[in-house]
């Protein structure tokens, strides 16, 4: 990380944003500094963009089926309520950080603003091995986590979702504390709920939907066919696992599908039914009959689409010149670091930001929220026509902004979400 890129500030820093151990947050920081010269007049609010708003961190204790008592550490960071409340993922994980989720919620706050959806940004977690819980340990600990944000989340407030290891069953027991704490029950609380809850239809395919979306509008953009184009996919869970199911059914070749645990390669295409049907018995692609290959081959692979869809920081300066797809689209966020970026850039690859591409996810988590507040419910195919309108008509806007500032879909949809950020910012004031 460079000194400059962190401290262009003319105020003095807070004690958790020290240059020397910033993490994904210096990524965010470094995509900032590259927007700010096409911000005109609202580059004077710009440092807004530079600090969470609020960061809650929170002791979650909890018994353990032996007895024990364990304590785990959890975040609630509120990066920007400018345009909205604040909204974003829960994310259980033993490498979770501060760092990492102030900057996951930075950028739900850019992501929110892209595709226009009347959100801030924020994000949670706790640093903790879910995998190693038992169902009742992890209940208590979703429940004594819940309780300890109560006091800055709500349906107007900061509406949390789920995120990498959290899903329908987390959400429900977060909805359930938040309400018995309340008195009174609030669907509206969380999104990502299962539909006996007030959950939304098409919810759970969502994000990876939108991933398949707008890699479709960027193959139009390029000339591009999707069938029988070569897909190399990081990721067998919620993103991944959905894009892959989609590509595969929309009669594209997933040549390669890798997990946590395993790397499969297939150049005539993997059967992807029976390789996620493998993870839902197993919990991972270990053990799918398929040939391995080692992370290096896989990045290195040649291909038209490469999606990583995993966490932060998979394409780095280690292996970002050994890449040979044409084209990147990031289901996860952060995927890529600052000088990874550059080097796909110099190397013509094309590049779908986060903040674009996987935004379907909070798309359906708006219309979950806005069908709580209205009890009134929409068919699957209402949801996944809204979401495809939603996703073209984002990126089509941010493709046009990226033509006439000529940078890239990066810049270009941080140029559109920071302008409309600091617009709200801007006419809303300071107050004193
Ligand atoms: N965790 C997802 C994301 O990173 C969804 C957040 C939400 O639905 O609020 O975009």
């Amino acid at each position: 990380m460079t000194e400059q890129s962190s401290a262009q500030t003319t105020h003095a820093l807070p004690s958790y944003l020290d240059p020397a151990h910033l993490g994904p947050w210096d990524t965010y920081l470094r995509q900032v500094d590259r927007v700010t010269p096409y911000l005109g007049h609202l580059s004077r609010w710009v440092e807004t963009l530079k600090r969470p708003k609020r960061i809650l961190v929170v002791d979650v204790p909890i018994e353990m089926d032996d007895g024990r008592i364990m304590h785990f550490e959890g975040y609630r960071v509120q990066h920007n309520i400018s345009r909205g409340p604040g909204k974003g993922g829960v994310r259980f994980h033993q490498d979770v950080t501060l760092s990492e989720v102030m900057a996951l919620s930075a950028w739900m706050s850019i992501k929110n603003a892209a595709v226009n959806v009347p959100y801030g940004g924020a994000k949670g977690g706790i640093r903790v091995d879910p995998r190693q819980l038992s169902r009742g340990e992890l209940e208590r600990l979703t429940r004594r986590y819940t309780s300890e944000i109560g006091i800055i989340i709500g349906p107007s407030k900061d509406i949390p979702a789920p995120d990498v290891n959290t899903n329908e069953q987390v959400m429900a027991w977060m909805m359930d504390t938040y309400s018995v704490n309340l008195g009174e029950t609030a669907t509206g609380v969380v999104t990502g709920k299962p539909i006996s809850l007030g959950g939304s239809l098409g919810r759970r395919d969502a994000t990876g939907r939108g991933v398949f979306v707008v890699t479709c509008e960027a193959a139009h953009d390029l000339g591009m066919e999707l069938k029988g184009a070569r897909v190399v996919v990081q990721g067998a869970g919620n993103v991944g696992g959905t894009a892959a199911r989609l590509f595969h059914e929309a009669g594209a070749k997933v040549i390669a599908l890798q997990d946590h645990k395993a790397t499969i390669h297939a150049e005539e295409g993997l059967d992807i039914p029976a390789a996620l049907a493998h993870v839902a018995q197993h919990g991972s692609l270990e053990g799918f009959a398929a040939t391995n290959i080692s992370p290096e081959e896989f990045w290195a692979l040649e291909c038209e689409f490469l999606i990583p869809a995993a966490l932060e920081g998979q394409l780095n300066a280690g292996n970002a010149g050994s890449v040979r797809a044409k084209v990147v689209v990031e289901g996860a966020n952060g995927p890529t670091t600052p000088e990874a970026d550059d080097i796909l850039q110099e190397n013509g690859v094309f590049m779908v930001p986060d903040v674009l591409a996987n935004a379907g996810g909070v798309t359906v988590s708006y219309f979950e929220w806005v069908q709580d507040f209205s009890n009134f419910f929409w068919n699957e195919d209402e949801i996944n026509q809204r979401l495809t309108r939603i996703m073209r008509d984002a990126y089509k806007s941010v493709a046009q902004t990226a033509r006439e500032h000529k940078v890239s879909l990066r810049t270009a949809a941080f140029i559109v979400a920071c302008t409309r950020i600091l617009q709200a910012r801007e006419m809303r004031g300071l107050y004193p």
